[in-house]
């Protein structure tokens, strides 16, 4: 592709005047630099400049299948074609039954139900709203806190957001803060130097333990949380911590969502990693981006079987849950799903697999730069993490847009990288091979 000045000229142009971006700069609506992209072809996007990048964020954790694939264009067509929409509110289409039952068929423990939304802000929106109507419905008006932990990511909707644990997500937004109660981060890398990573576990779980204690678990109704929180830095949690987490809140009748809004189709391998990756069961499970690739705007929450049956034993078995959004359960985005997952079910998780394990010991080659404290993930999500000093781990003192340079060196070597302050963080499209794991990482290093 050959660089269009006056296309990139257009754009800039009519975006400064007239395109609020996300995360823009107080008065800026994004206007800064942003590079421009004219196409995508498998695991590559290309600049305005005509410069090829590997897509490393792959997009913004979506792109699961890779860019442009004949058979996701032919589908949405020929959906279109049939039926391009139709209510949700008192008619239904075949393609939305058809993905349910395969969502349902892979989610693990009795969850059997799905409801669809547009993304995974509303899929985290539509989880809490449901856990309000759940113990409206079973006379526990009181049990509606939230328990969420800092380095969260969560969504872009008032509530979801409220949730969000990221410090500079939230110093100049307001937030339902009533309904929030915010829990560590279990991040091990940044975990007290006194601790061992077994007595760190054993501290988060203690927090989460007396906390409960404290406020109560009848004014506790959910936990929400990604079991590798993912926007915060790819935070894996230690080994049996989500497990713990868990059994506390069965103990207590909280319900545990798992926020799989980046693990689920693909990123680690399975459908959902809650149960295939961390032997969890939880009450609901939300999910976007990889459903479709994001080839189409899609997201759901699959809810737990026990759940429903209460409803319909309790008292009012009439109580209308009150929720619904113009696009549930889209004809197109269902159907999108669909071949999404058939492309993943040939292989493509198998592929994912069988080359995480040399993505990710490539990637830790990374940790003899000086300028890199720790190298981490799993499957096919990771993170560069710099520091200014190895031992004190200390990133303060490094310029604060040092991932953002590194995304810069990158991007004029052929890597579009996600920066997050002083962390590079690396998720490409699940089709990459080997030899592109290899120049993805020679470029990080370069640019590094
Ligand atoms: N949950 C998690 C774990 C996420 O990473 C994101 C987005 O990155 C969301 C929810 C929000 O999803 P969306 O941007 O589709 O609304």
């Amino acid at each position: 592709v050959q660089g269009d000045e006056a296309l990139r000229k257009d754009a800039v142009e009519q975006a400064t005047r007239h395109l609020v971006q996300p995360w823009p700069y107080a008065g800026s609506a994004g206007a800064e630099a942003r590079t421009l992209i004219g196409e995508g072809d498998g695991i590559y996007i290309t600049d305005d400049a005509g410069h090829r990048l590997i897509d490393g964020p792959a997009g913004m954790w979506c792109t699961n299948i890779g860019h442009r694939r004949e058979e996701m264009a032919q589908v949405m067509y020929e959906q279109a074609m049939q039926l391009s929409y139709n209510t949700p509110w008192y008619t239904m289409n075949a393609p939305s039954a058809e993905l349910a039952r395969r969502i349902a068929d892979h989610a693990p423990g009795d969850l059997s139900h799905v409801f669809f939304t547009t993304g995974g802000s509303s899929a985290v929106e539509t989880a809490l709203r449901f856990m309000q109507f759940f113990n409206n419905v079973r006379g526990r008006a009181d049990k509606k806190l939230i328990l969420s932990r800092g380095g969260a990511y969560h969504g872009s909707t008032y509530l979801s957001a409220s949730l969000n644990g990221r410090p500079r997500d939230r110093d100049w937004m307001d937030g339902a803060d009533d309904l929030v109660v915010k829990l560590s981060s279990p991040d091990p890398f940044r975990r007290p130097k006194s601790l061992s990573v077994e007595g760190f576990c054993d501290a988060l779980v203690e927090e989460f333990r007396s906390t409960v204690e404290r406020i109560g678990a009848e004014r506790i109704g959910a936990f929400v949380g990604e079991p590798v929180q993912a926007s915060g830095g790819v935070i894996l949690p230690p080994n049996g911590y989500l497990k713990r987490i868990r059994e506390i809140c069965r103990a207590n009748d909280i319900l545990y969502v798992s926020d799989e809004v980046v693990t689920a189709f693909g990123r680690l391998g399975s459908v959902f990693a809650s149960g295939d990756v961390f032997g969890l069961d939880p009450d609901m499970i939300t999910f976007a981006k990889g459903v479709t690739s994001g080839y189409f705007p899609l997201g759901g929450v699959v809810i737990s079987e026990r759940l429903l049956e209460e409803l319909r034993r309790s008292n009012h078995p009439d109580a209308m849950f009150a929720h619904g959004l113009t696009y549930t359960s889209h004809p197109i985005g269902c159907a999108v799903a669909l071949k999404n997952f058939d492309i993943l079910e040939n292989g493509l998780l198998a592929h994912t697999r069988e080359v995480a394990p040399y993505f990710q010991s490539q990637l830790r080659t990374l940790e003899d730069l000086p300028l890199v404290g720790e190298v981490r993930g799993l499957g096919l999500m990771a993170c560069v993490e710099c520091v200014a000093d190895r031992e004190s781990k200390d990133p303060l003192e490094l310029d604060k847009d040092v991932g953002k340079r590194i995304d810069a060196h990158c991007q004029e070597l052929g890597l579009l990288v996600r920066p997050l302050i002083n962390m590079c963080v690396m998720s490409p499209p699940l089709v990459i091979t080997r030899s592109q794991i290899d120049d993805l990482v020679s470029i990080l290093r370069e640019g590094i």
